[in-house]
């Protein structure tokens, strides 16, 4: 690990403005404690110490951060030196996390520019479409700064004497309510991390900020390079995209600059379709108003639930082919959502434990609308009853299943048990219920039995 040399002369390093407590208003009240203790440790230990990032961002904007970043002159080494509550870890970015219980406090030593190409000496490397494969050059505050993605997230509050350091425009830039891309060239930040461009989604949303006009004009043309990053990377911002609590107008967004499609190219696809797609895609807007709702009254929400509605018409596509190709329905729907996960995890991945999960939620569905008897009652107990429920009226929402049906579940939850075995016994239900691939076939006990599905992951939707 290099230490910036401080004697080096580097283009234009700029002077930042400085903003005093008086200015910036931020009160030490509205940061965390433990990210607090960290920068006083940091600061005691004679190292340069700042709050950065997303933390400074959102308290300017008077918002309550959702996580609180360092950034510091001391090596990760250095930090692990000081806390025994420390881990190291990334390779991409070598990064130290220290502990506290369940919290984690991210600190980031300050970081050199990677776009000289001379001696490289293994610390920082790049892929053939630009991508930065490995940073881990150190150096002073201002080159960190302008390394950092937006100005607005390349603030440093410092903890030496409560200032608001800004290298970049990012107060103005906040006060005016622009998200712009630091540095001239917008193409090369953009192909050094495609990323880039859902951040800029996400915090457009999230924030209310404009995109500014030449960023927009970079990601429309750069969006197809979404395939070039890692699926499991994509896993994670696709959370954050939809978990932000802005997910609808973030589909809307990635539909606009053509972000959407690279990553889901089937939903797309289905999305596409003059005949059927806007109802089909509405049923993803119902589940992301749900999960918007459910963010924004800070209740729990499940990452396999998102994925089981982003995949949706995929599978009830892929499963008519079949139907229509003579397949029976159980083993057609079965083969369906195996195969579209397949397809989907080579563009943005899906950990088992939630594809499972996602499994789970669909194959309900059918299981939903057949049940009756002792087995509506069964179904009450299974683990993901309440995701499979959930999931079906959303879908009668989107006129994709029979309002009808998610009424008589919402009823039969709420009798006692003796109601319960009248209502599941009465067979009242559904009578007009529309299948979607075509006439359903006498039923046969066995496909309609249960699923072996595991009870990890806890409470979806
Ligand atoms: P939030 O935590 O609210 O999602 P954030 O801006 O803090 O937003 P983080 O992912 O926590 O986002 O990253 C912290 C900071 O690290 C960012 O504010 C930014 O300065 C820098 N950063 C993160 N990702 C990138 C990136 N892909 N390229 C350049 N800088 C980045
Ligand atoms: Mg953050």
């Amino acid at each position: 690990m290099t230490q910036a040399d401080p004697a080096t002369p580097s283009a234009a390093i700029p002077e930042p403005r400085v903003y005093s407590r008086e200015e910036h208003g931020i009160s030490r009240a509205a940061i965390d404690d433990n990210a607090l203790k960290v920068l006083y440790r940091l600061r005691d230990a004679g190292y340069r110490a700042c709050l950065v990032g997303g933390g400074v961002r959102d308290l300017l904007l008077g918002r309550e951060p959702k996580d609180f970043d360092i950034a510091t002159d001391a090596t990760p080494d250095q930090v692990r030196g000081l806390f025994r509550n420390c881990r190291l870890i990334g390779r991409r970015f070598r990064l130290a996390h220290v502990l506290f219980g369940r919290e984690v406090i991210e600190v980031a030593t300050f970081r050199a520019p990677h776009d000289e190409d001379d001696d490289n000496d293994g610390q920082v490397a790049l892929s053939e479409e630009g991508r930065i494969l490995r940073d881990n050059r150190y150096g002073t505050i201002e080159q960190d700064a302008v390394r950092r993605d937006f100005s607005v997230n390349a603030l440093y509050y410092d903890i030496d004497d409560f200032s608001v350091l800004d290298y970049t425009g990012g107060v103005e830039d906040l006060r005016e309510g622009v998200l712009r891309l630091i540095g001239d060239d917008v193409e090369t930040r953009l192909r050094e991390d495609p990323v880039r461009m859902l951040r800029a989604v996400r915090f457009s949303a999230k924030l209310g900020l404009r995109i500014a006009p030449e960023v927009e004009a970079g990601i429309r043309e750069l969006a197809g390079l979404m395939q070039t990053v890692a699926p499991a990377r994509l896993f994670d911002e696709v959370i954050k995209l939809f978990h932000s609590g802005a997910a609808v107008t973030c589909l809307d967004e990635l539909e606009r600059f053509g972000l959407f499609a690279p990553m889901f190219p089937e939903a797309s696809e289905c999305f596409a379709d003059p005949e059927l797609g806007a109802e089909r895609r509405q049923f993803l807007v119902e589940s992301l108003l749900n999960t918007d709702k459910r963010i924004n009254e800070e209740l729990g929400v499940n990452p396999a639930f998102l994925y089981a509605a982003i995949l949706w018409a995929p599978v009830q596509v892929a499963a008519a082919r079949r139907i229509e190709d003579g397949e029976q329905e159980i083993p057609a729907w079965q083969q369906a959502m195996a195969e579209v996960l397949d397809r989907q995890v080579k563009t943005v991945s899906i950990p088992k434990r939630f594809s499972l999960i996602v499994r789970e939620i669909w194959e309900l569905q059918a299981r939903l609308e057949r049940a009756r008897g002792g087995r509506a009652l069964r179904l009450l107990t299974h683990p993901r009853f309440r995701a499979g429920y959930d999931f079906l009226c959303l879908r009668a929402r989107a006129g994709d299943a029979d309002p009808e049906l998610c009424r008589w579940w919402t009823e039969f939850q709420e009798k006692d048990e003796g109601e319960q075995k009248q209502m599941a016994g009465g067979g009242g239900k559904g009578k007009s219920r529309a299948r979607r691939g075509g006439r359903r076939r006498k039923r046969r006990r066995k496909g309609d039995g249960e699923v072996g599905g595991s009870n990890d992951g806890g409470d979806a939707a």
